[in-house]
Parts: structure tokens; sequence; C-alpha cells
């Protein structure tokens, strides 16, 4: 059975603009359609690599900037039928992350590529270059910036306390995508621009295998975004997988984790999980998440809000 969950971030949803959900309906097009051509593994690709493009979303040509006004991408893949994996933290010239961690999976011994190494990879496959950022995205980093500055304490605390303060505005748009194939193979996928404003040389929990981004076929598929730092605390995507593992359902799982979290570590976060039966749960302790899924016969829509866990 094939079903494909595709996700556009925790945070600032309530009313998502209508290219928002067009692009997000179009990215799980995109993956329906890949995986007639291939598999779980192609779909999450695809259907993230297209919201990669669409400048969106906090991922590829969309990014937030960090500190210095400069875009550091993170992605991961996984595959849940061989347990590989590959990964890309704090990329600055790649367009399509998710398409490097793959080359990172399949062409490597590796993992985890970061920096120029990642990068020095993706030009010897000629991947796409990321564009510049755009004059607005720009205009909102002085903005963001400015606003930071106003009020120390400096870094992070602020960054976390305006998260507190705005409802999540602070993060949104990360992308993400889980599928299962008709073969029973799960995957999923995770890409960022990562948290505005974060200190250079910040690696989130997207590029991380176990707190953005798992897949095994015995148990599921988990994409998950929000504040890195919390989900890699309790490496949120393993914790769901591993629930299912044990046989909850997606919904179970996704709650469980995610009430465990807060009990631990108070901060917004958001998953999307499929379990090898092909149920299919979305779940945030942020405001919203903005998220739909595809499954033969029925008709997906985009979705502001999942299960709210609190
Ligand atoms: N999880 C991402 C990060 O911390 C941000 C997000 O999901 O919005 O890099």
């Amino acid at each position: 059975m094939d079903v494909l969950v595709v996700h556009g971030g925790a945070g600032l949803w309530r009313s998502p603009s209508r290219r928002a959900k067009r692009e997000l309906l179009a990215a799980l097009d995109v993956g329906v359609a890949a995986f007639r051509r291939g598999s779980a593994l192609e779909a999450v690709e695809e259907a993230v690599a297209h919201m990669e493009n669409s400048g969106v979303f906090n991922a590829g040509v969309g990014s937030a900037l960090n500190l210095e006004g400069v875009a550091e991408l993170d992605a991961s893949i996984m595959d849940g039928s061989s347990l590989r994996a590959g990964a890309v933290g704090c990329v600055r010239t790649v367009r399509n992350p998710v398409k490097l961690a793959r080359l990172v999976m399949e062409h490597t011994d590796h993992v985890l590529l970061v920096g120029e190494g990642a990068e020095l990879l993706a030009s010897v496959f000629k991947l796409s270059k990321l564009p510049p950022p755009s004059r607005s995205r720009r205009a909102e980093y002085r903005r963001r910036l400015s606003e930071l500055l106003e009020k120390p304490p400096f870094f992070m605390e602020r960054n976390i306390e305006l998260v507190r303060e705005h409802g999540g505005a602070f993060l949104y748009g990360t992308v993400g995508a889980v599928a299962l194939d008709d073969n029973g193979n799960l995957a999923a996928a995770t890409s960022t621009g990562g948290l505005w404003l974060k200190l250079p040389g910040r690696v989130g929990d997207s590029a991380l295998i176990g707190c953005g981004t798992y897949a095994d076929n015995r148990g599921g598929a988990c994409s998950a975004t929000g504040v890195g730092e919390a989900a890699i605390r309790v490496c949120l995507a393993k914790r769901v997988v591993d629930l299912m593992l044990r046989g909850f359902s997606p919904r179970r799982a996704c709650r469980t984790a995610l009430r465990e979290m807060l009990e631990l570590v108070n901060l917004p976060n958001a998953v999307i999980a499929v379990d090898r039966r092909g149920g299919v749960a979305a779940a945030h302790t942020s405001p919203h998440l903005l998220w739909s899924y595809w499954r033969r016969g029925e008709q997906p829509r985009a979705r502001t809000r999942g299960l709210h866990v609190s």
C-alpha cells in the first residue's frame, strides 16, 4: 500500500498562504509520481526536493539565515529496509541538501558529512547551486537581527524566549516526508535552513539520524520539526519509531513521544509518522503544523493542525 505524508514545518501556520498549501500538495503529487518509478525512498526524496525548490519553506531556496546572514542547510534521509542513511550539515552552496544526503548514503561509506566536505561531494556530482537569499529574506534577516539585539541576553536563550513569546514564530517551514511503498518499505527524509539567527556552525536535528529522521521497516518512519536542540536531546524520531516497533499506533507513538519530551524539555516540536500497516499520524506541541498525506482513494488536503499535545 503506497502512503506518503509530508510536512512543511511546525510554527507559524495559523493561516498559511495559498502558495504554501499549493506547494505542499504539489510535493505530495511529485512524491506519488516517484512511487511509480521507484520506492518509498524515491518518494520522500522527491517530495522534499520539491519543497526545497519552492522557496516557500525554510529549506533549500527559502532557507532561514544564520547570525551572519548566511544560509547553512541540514538534511537527512533514511531507508527503512536496510537502515542505510545519509545526512549533511551546514552546507552553504547546495540547492537540494536532501539529494546530497542521498548521495552520502549511496556513494560513500559514511552517514554524515558537513560543511566543505559535503560541498565537495555535491560538486563531484554536479548538484545545482543554491541561489543567494532573496531581497525579502535579507530584509527579514535585518528585522529579526535588530529584534534580537534589542534585548540581550544574546543568542540562543533570547531566541528561545522569542519562540515562547511568539508561540513558535521563530520556527517554521522545515520540510519532511515519510512513506510506505507497495513492497512494505518505509523511508523518511527531512530538510531545513534551521533556526533563524542560529550561530554559524550550528547543526540541528534535521541532519541527525534518530533525531529529525528515522525509518525502520519493522516499525515505522518519522520526520520531526521544531526546536532541534530539544529533538536532539531526546532522539525524537527514533523514539517515535521505537514505540511503533513495540506495537503502538502512529498516533499513540507520536503522542507518547511528544508528551515525554514536554516533560523533559519544554520546547515546541512536531512529528509526522507512518507505520508498516500504512497508519498515519501528525502531532505537535507547537501551535500549528502544516502537513498532508496521500493514500489511494483519498483526497489530500493541506492541514494546519494534527493531534495537539500539551
Ligand atoms: N528542527 C529544525 C532545526 O532545529 C527547525 C525546524 O524544524 O523548524 O534546525
